[in-house]
């Protein structure tokens, strides 16, 4: 797969991107990241991105044309264009399996009041929120989507099946985990977890599972 992020502040993206996982499926050759500037498609000399919002009003709006240019140099015939925004559909678990089949990645972050419209209406396929809670830019929410979608490409987890099993692919939470020592500070772990029975182990996770999905995201069983 290839992801191009278009954003104001590339540093933001850079971070999370270029750490443990992520960093090794770049260097691996498993997933190509491109992070760029959006003012390196400006076009005057203070490489200007932002101007007043027509109808009056607060804050700035990105301009179209630096977006317009940026796009267009780096699409691909398969790329998908996404736009982070808090207006777009709420990005799930769902949307990222769906995403990491897809073979090019174009990411806009905005910022200040967001983007001119004739972006949305001309370049963008998908508008994508990561929450309802607004952010001062698009840069971290495009890479929280990047790593939950990357995570997801072939051979990126150690274990495939992690992302199988793991919370929400079933709809539901994932039961808890443990590790030694058996008993801390008075707390023991569970004992099916001890006696090696699978069949015993299976349906504890399946029986936990289902008990924290109903106390902290009763929401999940509709
Ligand atoms: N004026 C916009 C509104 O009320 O809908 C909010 C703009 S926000 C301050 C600036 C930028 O941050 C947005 O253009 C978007 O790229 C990003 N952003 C903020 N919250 C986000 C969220 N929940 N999901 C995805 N992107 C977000």
């Amino acid at each position: 797969m290839r992801l191009d992020i278009l954003t104001l502040f590339p540093a933001i993206c850079a971070g999370p991107l270029g750490e443990s996982m992520m960093k090794r499926a770049r260097e691996s050759g498993k997933v190509d990241v491109r992070i760029h500037n959006l003012r390196d498609w400006a076009t005057d000399k203070h490489r200007t991105t932002d101007d007043m919002p027509f109808g009056g009003g607060q804050g700035m709006v990105m301009k179209p044309e630096p977006i317009f240019a940026a796009v267009e140099e780096l699409r691909t015939p398969e790329a998908r264009v996404l736009l982070l925004t808090p207006q777009g559909s709420v990005f799930k678990q769902a949307t990222a399996h769906r995403l990491a089949a897809e073979a090019h990645l174009i990411f806009i972050c905005g910022h200040y009041e967001g983007v001119d419209h004739r972006v949305v209406e001309a370049l963008v396929d998908e508008e994508v929120s990561i929450g309802d809670y607004v952010l001062t830019n698009g840069a971290l929410a495009a890479a929280v989507v990047a790593d939950a979608v990357i995570r997801l490409l072939p051979g990126v987890l150690g274990d495939d099946r992690s992302a199988v099993e793991e919370s929400f692919s079933h709809g539901l939470l994932e039961a808890p985990h443990y590790t030694r020592p058996a008993e801390f500070r008075g707390q023991r772990v569970p004992d099916v977890l001890l006696g090696g029975n699978h069949a015993a182990i299976a349906k504890w996770r399946a029986e936990q599972g289902m008990a924290r999905t109903r106390r902290n995201r009763p929401d999940l069983l509709g």
